[in-house]
């Protein structure tokens, strides 16, 4: 019985397990090798996910999830249809499938995992990763990090000499840098610096906006539809972007068909900003770990964005060096997990010192602003103790009163990287008065001190009076208990899931359902056709009917995907 390794990625994740040839990733029920990390909830209360789920981000968005992995180990719930999971619940579903891909293709049943995690997840977050594991029926005893997983998988651990190491992963929407420093079996995390809102999806951006500008639009002339397509532009220019051609994009807005062309050298202009917000974790990582640019013996890629030849071009000329691709980067982390998981077989392994003592999630404060025009903009955040600070920490910040004989200032505490408190996760509350006063007479410090144990305390006091008020919060109040795991595992094992064998057709049928929603006119018609067609064909459950329509059907879809 295999041990898998599982890479368990904010945006796709994917399965791996050892062959006397090395580590090979496992393919799911389509036959490929990533699978989008979305959940969602069907119509008929089926769980899905995947691919499948992916296209019910556009059709079914309240029933829909996905990045939930930025909010692993914490109470954060999503409510999909009738139904409410956390973060390590909608793990599992995913999990689960990766279990279930990997038991049909190996042809044995899977009970134990080896599964990765980014190098800045706390002692919670990692404990909820592994949660994630169990509720999903696997024995998880060991988790790692991810670029101690990509480092594996190039084999830099089998190096006989000590050496320094930078990972550089750009996922779909976060990028991190690590610091690896291996000496004598022991894999250390010496940095770790990063951006947890950047990623290939930026890439999209730029796309987008250089298609607008060049047609003279602004985004808010789109419909939703219309926006879709130009996104859907926007990813296929991405993913097949050469230096040596021109980028080619076109989509139908406002019934015209608009295009744009430029070539790689523009592309680049364009993403200037993006390569410098790439540049700053890089110089912060090496500084943090007192290391130079000079001392790094390896730096490997790691993440479906930086296939980018953009990227690449921006890597080797910032290290001046050639950064290891020939593992493909997107499989990276799951093949080295999947190492892993062979040497936990063989009782052998790397010793992995993790950095922990950093606050891995950014706290800090509502605020409120008054824009230009007079108009108070509220639920705004403003970071005391940043991402990747070294605790024990302090910090102090001041803080206006807004209103003209305001009583009293509220302090809501949040934990989180979205400009907006409602994305962010809220932890508590106090309120102290101040005395009466015009707006911006008086103010408040606020002061955060955070400690190794996890555990925040907030201080806020009346600049004016010297009054003061102070609440502690613990962190992770998200852990599950023993208790709560066996209950969530019986809950989740009651619901149902939806049948494999049966993947290909749903896959057909949401996928039917999104472009039908997207087109119009008489194609709409075809496609309602279609899907009639095929709900029928599927009734009747003859095998070679069902799969000579699939075949008709998938063709007849993805002609209708670029127009
Ligand atoms: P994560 O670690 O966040 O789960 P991945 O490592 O799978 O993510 O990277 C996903 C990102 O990589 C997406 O933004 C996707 O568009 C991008 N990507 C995948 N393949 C390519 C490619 N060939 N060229 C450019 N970007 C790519
Ligand atoms: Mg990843």
């Amino acid at each position: 019985m295999p041990i898998i390794g599982i890479d368990l990625g904010t945006t796709n994740s994917l399965a791996a397990y050892f062959t006397p040839e090395g580590p090979k990733i496992i393919p799911n029920s389509f036959g490929e090798h990533l699978t989008p990390s979305v959940v969602s909830v069907g119509d008929d209360g089926e769980i899905l996910t995947g691919k499948i789920a992916a296209e019910r981000r556009f059709t079914s968005p309240q029933k829909t999830a996905s990045v939930f992995k930025r909010y692993m180990g914490t109470k954060k719930e999503y409510k999909l249809g009738d139904k409410t999971f956390l973060p390590e619940e909608l793990s599992a579903f995913l999990i689960k499938k990766l279990k279930e891909d990997a038991e049909v293709f190996l042809g044995e049943e899977i009970t134990e995992a080896v599964i990765s995690c980014p190098a800045y997840f706390s002692e919670a977050q990692r404990r909820a990763t592994k949660t994630a594991g169990e509720l999903a029926g696997l024995k998880v005893d060991r988790i790692v990090s991810e670029p101690t997983a990509a480092a594996i998988a190039y084999g830099l651990h089998e190096k006989e000499e000590s050496a320094k190491y930078l990972i550089f992963d750009l996922g779909g929407g976060t990028f991190d840098v690590s610091i690896l420093e291996f000496t004598r079996n022991i894999m250390e995390v010496r940095a770790v610096a990063g951006d947890n809102y950047l990623g290939g999806e930026d890439f999209n951006d730029i796309l987008i906006a250089a298609f607008l500008r060049h047609n003279d639009l602004k985004e808010s002339d789109l419909t939703e539809r219309e926006e879709a397509a130009v996104y859907k532009a926007s990813e296929y220019a991405k993913l097949h972007f050469s230096k040596n051609h021109f980028i080619a994009m076109q989509a139908v807005v406002g019934g015209e068909t608009k295009s744009t062309e430029f070539t790689a050298d523009e592309f680049e202009v364009y993403c200037q900003p993006l390569l410098l917000r790439l540049k700053n974790p890089v110089v912060r990582a090496l500084s943090d770990a007192s290391v130079r640019m000079a001392d790094i013996s390896a730096v490997v890629l790691v993440g479906g964005a930086t296939k980018l030849s953009i990227v690449r071009a921006f890597v080797g000329k910032l290290f001046g060096m050639l950064p290891a691709s020939v593992i493909n980067p997107d499989e990276a982390v799951a093949l080295g997990a999947a190492v892993q998981a062979a040497m936990k077989e063989r009782n052998t392994a790397i010793k992995e010192l993790l950095l922990t003592d950093v606050c891995s999630y950014t706290l800090g404060v509502e605020v409120a602003n008054v824009r230009s025009g007079g108009l108070i903009q509220t639920g705004l955040y403003s970071p005391i103790i940043e991402r990747n600070t070294v605790i024990p920490t302090s910090r102090v910040e001041r803080y206006y009163t807004m209103h003209n004989q305001q009583k009293q200032v509220e302090i809501n505490v949040f934990q989180g990287e979205s400009r907006n408190t409602r994305d962010n996760i809220f932890l508590g509350n106090l309120n102290i008065p101040v005395p009466l006063g015009p707006a911006g007479a008086e103010a408040v410090d606020v002061r955060f001190t955070y400690d190794v144990n996890g555990i925040l305390e907030v201080e806020v006091t009346t600049v004016s009076t010297g009054e003061m008020a102070k609440i502690i919060i613990e962190k992770n109040p998200g852990t599950m208990t023993q208790r709560e795991i066996e209950e969530s595992f019986a809950q989740l094992s009651a619901l149902k899931i939806h049948p494999r064998d049966r993947d290909e057709y749903r896959y057909l049928l949401e996928m039917g359902e999104r472009l039908y929603q997207e087109h119009m006119g008489d194609e709409r018609g075809m496609i309602a056709d279609a899907l009639a067609e095929f709900e029928e064909v599927l009734d009747k459950q003859n095998r070679g009917e069902i799969d000579a329509y699939v075949t008709r059907l998938r063709e007849f879809f993805e002609s209708l995907e670029g127009s």
